[in-house]
């Protein structure tokens, strides 16, 4: 039998944990030839996750855990439970329910039609604010734009991948690690198929509209060097505009000698090339401050406990 690792990281779950297991149990039970093992990925929760999946994990025998030291965020959660699977497949989902199980059965089939992956994205974002609907469009949109690797609006962390796919994907041991695109980037055929989306039923959401634009930005500046491009070509575009109008005012005091006054021009064009170099060093830096972390190498996550018997 083909063993199926399901991958959840949890975050302050301890609420949604027993009946998140109960639900996803019921699926499983119905499916025939697989067997399922969890591994949870307790992200440095404070209220008592740890505590619930300790008991999960004597209650059940196809509990696996893993307590992170801290908070790691959820990328190094996932890459925590993909690192340690074995399975023949690995599903990774949220502990919050908003990732139905009963979705199993569709992304099992994927699989066996032979896709390397089945992907699932948002029908429609029910229950959430317009405001992170039109962010999340946007981003999608931007990012298929001027990245290489493409996805579907709505596209979530929910997925099966095979153990090849997933070797691959623990290959690329970056820090800062943006899935959604890491997923992409190391190919394979992805089958993306519709879940409607439900909302939390308890616990809330870890994501502010700021956390989402550091994602955002993010998964923009790590799979392209798109902003980079743009202000060498903006750079140029000024410097040609500023050379004709160098040229034009060359001209005009050479003909009609100097004229004083010229105090507003000459603000607008300081204030102008200020705001653009600003601009344009805080994109380098973004890049730069990646590269420092990069650089330092240091561990993607840091484990406390775990009950993986090596
Ligand atoms: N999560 C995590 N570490 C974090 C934040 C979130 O492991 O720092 C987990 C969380 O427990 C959940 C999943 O990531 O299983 C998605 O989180 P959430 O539901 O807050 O995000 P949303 O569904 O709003 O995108
Ligand atoms: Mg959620």
């Amino acid at each position: 039998m083909k063993l199926i690792d399901i991958v959840v990281p949890c975050y302050n779950e301890e609420e949604v944990l027993p009946l998140f297991i109960e639900e996803t149990n019921r699926v499983i039970d119905t499916i025939r030839h697989y067997r399922f093992r969890y591994i949870f990925v307790n992200d440095g929760s404070k209220d008592k996750t740890l505590m619930v999946l300790r008991t999960l994990a004597s209650r059940f025998p196809n509990v696996r855990y893993i307590s992170f030291s801290r908070n790691f965020g959820k990328e190094a959660a996932m890459y925590a439970g993909l690192q340690h699977s074995t399975g023949d497949y690995v599903i990774v989902m949220d502990a919050d329910l908003q990732h139905p199980p009963k979705m199993f059965p569709d992304m099992i089939k994927g699989v066996e039609e032979g896709y390397d992956c089945c992907a699932l994205y948002r029908a429609k974002q029910k229950g959430e604010s317009k405001i992170r609907q039109l962010v999340s469009k946007i981003f999608f949109s931007f990012q298929n734009k001027i990245s290489d690797v493409k996805m579907p609006d709505g596209a979530v962390d929910y997925r099966i991948m095979s153990r090849q796919m997933v070797d691959s994907i623990v290959k690329l041991s970056e820090k800062q690690r943006f899935s959604k695109g890491i997923f992409c980037w190391v190919g394979y055929n992805t089958k993306w198929i519709e879940y409607q989306n439900v909302e939390r039923t308890v616990g809330a959401t870890k994501w502010s509209i700021w956390g989402l634009f550091k994602y955002a930005l993010d998964g923009i500046t790590s799979f392209s060097v798109a902003p980079l491009r743009f202000i060498a070509v903006l750079g140029f575009v000024i410097f040609l505009l500023s050379l004709i109008w160098i040229i034009i005012t060359l001209v005009q005091t050479l003909i009609m000698g100097i004229d004083v006054p010229g105090y507003v021009t000459t603000l607008c064009a300081v204030l102008f090339s200020g705001g653009i170099v600003e601009m344009s060093v805080g994109i380098i830096g973004e890049y730069i401050g990646r590269i420092y972390i990069e650089a330092k190498d240091r561990p993607i996550y840091i484990a406390s406990e775990t009950n993986f018997e090596d």
